[in-house]
């Protein structure tokens, strides 16, 4: 059986054989325990942390001492939120967010909430986008945070950062930014564009899966959400993932040199599905069509269309509707639905994102395959 061509990097991304390479001597041979202080084994585990911990801040322009190693951008989101919400709960305890974040900010928000805080949720513009204006609208006296994502994992709209982060700095509150569909993809330069923290996951970038980290500017403070032995300056007690860390160093490393020429390469081709799509198969539009968007995704409306049906059916491509993280449930994409999308229409949206391994030929059969099926399932339903 032939696989399917992969187009939901979005959702992850394999392992890149450079990283792996990496990786491997850090299970079996160097096992050692970075906090282990007192041999060898220690001190070269520690080593290999530390190398790993400049290619993070290196890809974010960011200094070393600021980066804390998770297991991921849900736990990045998870300390960045909670841990600002308890230490700065003595000034406030009013947080902005937007309404189409991932569900690993809005579930954080949500439990802010419970323990009597207040969240503001903005609501952005028919293609994702929100304003600075906006958020500087929302900022109260008893703002402590103002988180908004990068960009956007489900349509791929990159939100003005740079102009966000000064109007909440304007306000006197401190700004998170969930970076995990822009880490390793776009420039990120974490001083200039006055990010105080982000979040990223390696397994998003080509690394492997539960290691990610939270990049947290000198003197912003956290209430740790893990007490323990007081690893990484006491952000984030838990023994270190050693070769989970190395592969995401590596993947930071390849990710630094590669981006450009990747993104380049991969707009083309997925300008090229999209133009196809939409010449050739009557009712569709792109959802969230701004200027600034991700070069390696297009999400597609196929309108007048059973979405459930049109998966199932185009069983020689692998993509998504909606994000992974909801498909759980069959529940139409909140996201998609804050954009002013009908219900059936968030059903009939998919999610086509490519990666550093598709190749020319997959986008051509894909093309082919999603016309032919979405004809031969039209003239089915003679819409
Ligand atoms: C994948 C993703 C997450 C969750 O990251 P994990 O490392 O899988 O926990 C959070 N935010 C965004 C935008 C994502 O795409």
């Amino acid at each position: 059986m032939r696989l399917p061509v992969y187009l939901d990097y979005n959702a992850t991304t394999p392992v890149d054989s450079r990283v792996l390479e990496a990786m491997l001597p850090w299970f079996s041979e160097h096992f050692g325990n970075a906090a282990s202080r007192t041999h060898l084994y220690g001190w070269t585990a520690e080593e290999a942390v530390a190398t790993a911990r400049k290619q993070v801040a290196k890809l974010l322009k960011t200094n070393l001492k600021e980066v804390v190693f998770t297991s991921g951008a849900t736990e990045a989101n998870n300390l960045a939120i909670k841990g600002v919400f308890e230490k700065y709960s003595y000034k406030g305890k009013h947080i902005v967010t937007v309404a189409t974040e991932h569900k690993a900010v809005l579930d954080t928000c949500h439990h802010c909430e419970q323990l009597g805080g207040e969240v503001t949720y903005l609501r952005p513009d028919t293609n994702g986008l929100i304003t600075p204006q906006q958020v500087a609208e929302a900022l109260r006296s008893d703002t402590i945070l103002v988180s908004v994502m990068y960009a956007n994992n489900e349509i791929g709209v990159i939100q003005p950062i740079r102009e966000i982060a000064a109007a909440t700095h304007a306000g006197g509150a401190l700004f998170h930014t969930d970076a995990t569909q822009a880490a390793g993809k776009l420039p990120i330069d974490m001083a200039e564009e006055g990010i105080d923290l982000l979040s990223l996951s390696a397994h998003k970038f080509y690394g492997p899966k539960g290691v990610g980290a939270l990049a947290v500017r000198q003197g912003v403070e956290l209430t740790a959400q893990l007490d323990g032995g007081g690893h990484e300056r006491g952000r984030r007690s838990g023994t270190l993932n050693v070769p989970g860390i190395v592969g995401l160093g590596k993947a930071c490393e390849l990710a630094q040199k590669e981006m450009n020429a990747e993104a380049e390469r991969l707009c083309r081709l997925r300008d090229r599905l999209e133009q196809e799509i939409l010449a050739n198969v009557p009712h569709t539009f792109v959802n969230g069509k701004a200027s600034q968007r991700l070069a390696h995704l297009t999400n597609i409306c196929f309108e007048h269309i059973d979405g459930e049906n049109l998966l199932l059916s185009l069983k020689d491509i692998a993509v998504s509707t909606g994000s992974a993280c909801t498909s759980a449930s069959v529940l139409p994409s909140y996201v998609l639905k804050i954009l002013g999308l009908t219900d059936d229409q968030a059903y009939a949206s998919l999610r086509f994102s490519l990666g550093r391994f598709t190749t020319e030929e997959e986008i051509e059969c894909t093309i082919q395959h999603v016309i032919e099926t979405v004809e031969r399932m039209r003239v089915g339903s003679a819409v």
